[in-house]
């Protein structure tokens, strides 16, 4: 499509979406003025679906005349609740419904499926990561190595952009494998990196690293409900993601894991284990020897919390309504459209370390700001922009297309131009 660098082009935009009106599903921060904030911060924290206070209120009020009995009796009972949520995350990270379970939050589940994944034996006990890993993901690797009597200085390598590029490459990752594919453990790669936004190619990193005997996994925490994962193709192993950023469940609550069904009925893999886990028929005789639930469940600890979950689902049944793949059409949309508008612009002090190529990202595009100026980042968002800046030197903007309009875009590149 030919796009144009004009207000009434973006109404347009917004005119013909189908997906427009979801923008009123949600509640929008609102600026000091009373006008709406530009939002593009759903990488970082997903806004509020309006109907998710009903979803909670229903639980507290199910709990408040049922107590205990609202285990089975409770409108949504809770026994089974986090089943409810499997359909559609499993839809969204593109698995079956029994390799994904909702539970625990990001950096625990990461450890807990490190704990099986992570097996360093003889002369293979390295782990790899991306360049820029999220601060997390790296403190969860470096002490994990630990924990196995390893030396993070040395058992742990990281794949890097070449000199003078931003994002690393594939052929890159393929010849580190070659040289030292015997020695790594694991390879644990963010799918979209949350610093440059890069969307990577799971199913060939998987295949790279099973060639050389290698267990494979990725943190999708920017890839959840942004981007098209399909975890089970990929064949990767395990993967985990939070919900509070483009699953848009609110603050700290629950995370997601999957587990490729290969492994859904593995009695060799060593696993920290709780009574969730345990095969529901038994549960409650609380004497047996653990038998785990068939697939990713079995990796549950705890009964969860279900205002946490009652968060998720409201926000699921969103995604449902709207469709993934729609959401996907759009949001390609919307970001090549912010692209666009951000190619018209004057001058060199703005630079897009994001690929250009719509298959190689989700919808974020980082910014970085020549000479590391953060007062520009300043300057937009007291002019009502909420996006955030990363050290050293990069503003990340992501255009969600649950909410986000092409106004917004549009409107943001107003303001980045007349604040330069
Ligand atoms: C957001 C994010 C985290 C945060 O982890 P929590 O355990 O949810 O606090 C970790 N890793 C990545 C890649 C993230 O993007």
């Amino acid at each position: 499509m030919q796009f144009k660098n004009t207000r009434e082009f973006a109404l347009e935009l917004d005119k013909s979406d189908d997906l427009s009106r979801f923008r009123e599903s949600f509640h929008i921060p609102k600026q000091k003025n009373g006008e709406e904030s530009i939002y593009f911060c759903g990488n970082s924290l997903g806004l509020q679906p309006k109907q998710t206070k009903e979803y909670i209120n229903q639980e507290l009020d199910d709990w408040a005349t049922l107590g205990v009995e609202g285990h089975f009796e409770a409108m949504n009972p809770w026994m089974p609740y986090h089943e409810n949520l499997a359909e559609t995350t499993a839809e969204i990270v593109g698995a079956k419904t029994h390799e994904v379970v909702v539970m625990n939050t990001l950096t625990t589940n990461l450890h807990l499926l490190m704990v099986s994944f992570y097996q360093p034996k003889g002369q293979r006990r390295k782990i790899l990561i991306e360049a820029d890993a999220f601060p997390s993901d790296r403190f969860a690797v470096a002490s994990q190595i630990q924990f196995h009597g390893g030396d993070p200085e040395t058992d742990l390598i990281t794949w890097k952009p070449r000199e003078d590029e931003h994002t690393p490459r594939i052929s890159d990752l393929e010849e580190i494998l070659n040289k030292h594919g015997d020695e790594i453990a694991l390879i644990m790669i963010g799918a979209v990196n949350y610093y440059t936004g890069q969307f990577f190619n799971l199913k060939k990193i998987t295949e790279l690293g099973h060639k050389q005997g290698c267990l494979v996994g990725f943190d999708c925490a920017h890839g959840a409900g942004n981007a098209p994962l399909n975890l089970h193709d990929s064949g990767s192993d395990f993967a985990v993601w939070c919900t509070y950023k483009y699953l848009n469940s609110g603050p700290g609550s629950l995370g997601g894991c999957f587990v490729h069904e290969r492994h859904a009925q593995n009695l060799d893999l060593p696993r920290f284990t709780g009574w969730w886990g345990h095969n529901k028929e038994t549960r409650f005789g609380m004497r047996d020897d653990f038998d785990p639930i068939y697939g990713a469940e079995g990796w549950q600890l705890s009964n969860p919390p279900i205002l946490s979950m009652a968060a998720i689902k409201s926000s699921l049944d969103i995604f449902k309504e709207a469709g993934f793949e729609n959401l996907r059409a759009k949001s390609i949309h919307l970001t090549s459209y912010l692209e666009y508008l951000l190619h018209e612009m004057e001058g060199d002090r703005i630079e897009i370390i994001t690929p250009t190529e719509t298959k190689d990202r989700g919808c974020q595009l980082s910014l970085a700001v020549k000479d590391a100026d953060k007062s520009l980042f300043e300057t937009i968002t007291e002019k009502g922009v909420i996006a955030d800046w990363r050290e050293p030197d990069v503003i990340r903007i992501a255009p969600v297309p649950l909410y986000n309009s092409f106004l917004d875009c549009y409107k943001f590149v107003e303001i980045l131009k007349e604040s330069m």
